[in-house]
């Protein structure tokens, strides 16, 4: 393949304690802790709007728990969702549209510069050490400098670009389905299902809806691979949050592979209204309100950090001296990566886990640390952490070690961490027990 030398001199703009990239759960969280801590700022997102699949995205409800105390509980009351239990049962989607707003004026803190419509596209390493991000917006490449860097971009860009070891999907390569999220309004209440999910056990007359599903699904009446129709309630009567398109065998960081699964989950989405109009009772006169402006991606990199955490762990109900998110709890939803439905006959629960220190740091990598779906662990791991309320936890915690590796002068891995678990628990983070 044919390679040219790029070089070109290119603009300092800005200097930050923290540059966060990414604003999804982790990242939102990830730059409010740190700005509350004092830290001069920059969350960069390369969307035209913050949170990441909490707006862009479409996903919801939040699902998974975490202990008492963190932010978690601050952005569930602030989209004015009721309290959910662990894997949804009774959890309702959140109004995406009203939660751009309330997100912005989330991340509008005086220490924090948002840069929207902005994509971290290089870093700037000195040794192993990341001292700024190069980054894309509408005035060409400019540099942001940074003591500390925090990627919260979902798919570890920022660690892949700056090096670091990274992973991706099972031992096969394969990575679960990508899905496009949309949202129906005009559902008759009195008649319309709602299912969680492939633990839901709901029924439509004598048989279980999502065999019913299956049945129409091979019948020709449901598109192929979805064998589970997920009906999630939102926080508005008549609506329905629909978590159920799927690609399977793509890729989400090569952008070659990107249209064509978005343009397969569009036709989906007509294919399902069809479904929604003929063959679901409650469902004839639903119409599709709006549905994510990207695909939402489950899985891409992970980055390998000084600790690997396992699903076994998780499982067990892991704790650890270094504990810096506790009591983080949902079971190992692996969506299948090559077909329908879930990838194991049996789902694994776990147990309420700690996720310790060491899987936010990248390892040979210094002044970077990462939060959100890419931390440092296994694929079944991170089909368990990657939920949003776990998310949010995990770029809190990270943003306050960032700022207090500015306030100590020391790099993440020179950290006390027992300082940093000191400071959790008093701004009232649940961190032990
Ligand atoms: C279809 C689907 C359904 C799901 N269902 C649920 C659910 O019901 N409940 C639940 O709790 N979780 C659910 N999840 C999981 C959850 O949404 C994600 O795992 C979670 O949002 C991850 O949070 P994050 O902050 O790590 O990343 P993201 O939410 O992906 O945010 C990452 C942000 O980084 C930005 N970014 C990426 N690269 C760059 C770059 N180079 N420069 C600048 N910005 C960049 C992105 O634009 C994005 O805004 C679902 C996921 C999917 C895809």
């Amino acid at each position: 393949m044919e390679r040219v030398d790029f070089v070109r001199s290119v603009e300092v703009k800005a200097s930050y304690d923290v540059i966060v990239a990414g604003s999804g759960p982790a990242g939102i969280c990830a730059a409010v802790a740190a700005a509350r801590e004092g830290a001069k700022v920059a969350l960069v997102e390369r969307y035209g709007v913050v949170g990441g699949n909490l707006t862009a995205g479409y996903v919801g409800p939040i699902l998974g728990m975490v202990g008492k105390g963190t932010m978690r509980d601050e952005i569930v009351s602030l989209l004015g969702v009721p309290e959910n239990d662990m894997i949804g049962v009774t959890g309702k989607a959140h109004d995406f549209e009203r939660a751009k707003l309330l997100l912005a004026r989330f991340v509008n803190h005086p220490n924090i510069d948002v840069y929207l419509q902005t994509i971290v596209v290089d870093v700037v390493k000195e040794g192993s050490s990341i001292t700024g991000v190069v980054v894309s917006g509408g005035e060409g490449l400019f540099i942001l400098a940074a003591g500390v860097t925090i990627d919260a971009t979902g798919d570890g860009a920022v660690s892949y670009l700056a090096g670091a070891q990274t992973e991706k999907g099972r031992d096969d390569g394969l990575m679960q389905p990508v899905t496009l999220e949309f949202t129906i309004s005009g559902v008759d209440d009195s008649r319309g299902v709602i299912c969680i999910g492939d633990v839901d056990d709901v029924k439509l007359g004598e048989e279980r809806f999502l065999d019913y599903c299956k049945r129409l699904s091979v019948e020709g009446y449901l598109p192929e691979k979805i064998a589970a129709v997920r009906l999630h309630p939102t926080t508005k009567s008549g609506e329905r949050q629909v978590n159920t398109t799927q690609v399977n065998g793509v890729d989400m960081t090569r952008v070659e592979e990107i249209f064509a699964a978005d343009l397969e989950l569009r036709e989906q989405i007509a294919l399902l209204t069809d479904f929604f109009h003929n063959h679901l009772p409650g469902y004839e006169n639903c119409r599709v309100i709006s549905s994510g402006t990207t695909t939402g991606v489950r899985e891409t990199r992970r980055v390998i950090g000084d600790y690997v955490i396992t699903a076994e762990e998780l499982a067990l109900g892991c704790r650890f001296e270094d504990v810096i998110v506790h009591r983080a709890e949902f079971i190992v939803d692996i969506h299948n990566p090559e077909g329908a439905g879930q990838a194991e006959e049996h789902i694994q629960y776990c147990k309420p886990y700690d996720l310790p220190y060491r899987c936010f740091t990248p390892k040979g990598i210094e002044n970077l640390y990462v939060a959100g779906r890419c931390i440092s662990g296994t694929h079944r791991a991170h089909a368990s952490y990657r939920v949003m309320s776990i998310c949010m936890a995990m770029g809190e915690a990270v943003g306050v070690a960032a700022a207090m590796c500015r306030a100590e002068e020391c790099t993440p891995r020179n950290l006390d961490v027992k300082k940093l678990q000191n400071r959790l628990t008093e701004k009232g983070i649940e961190l032990y027990g």
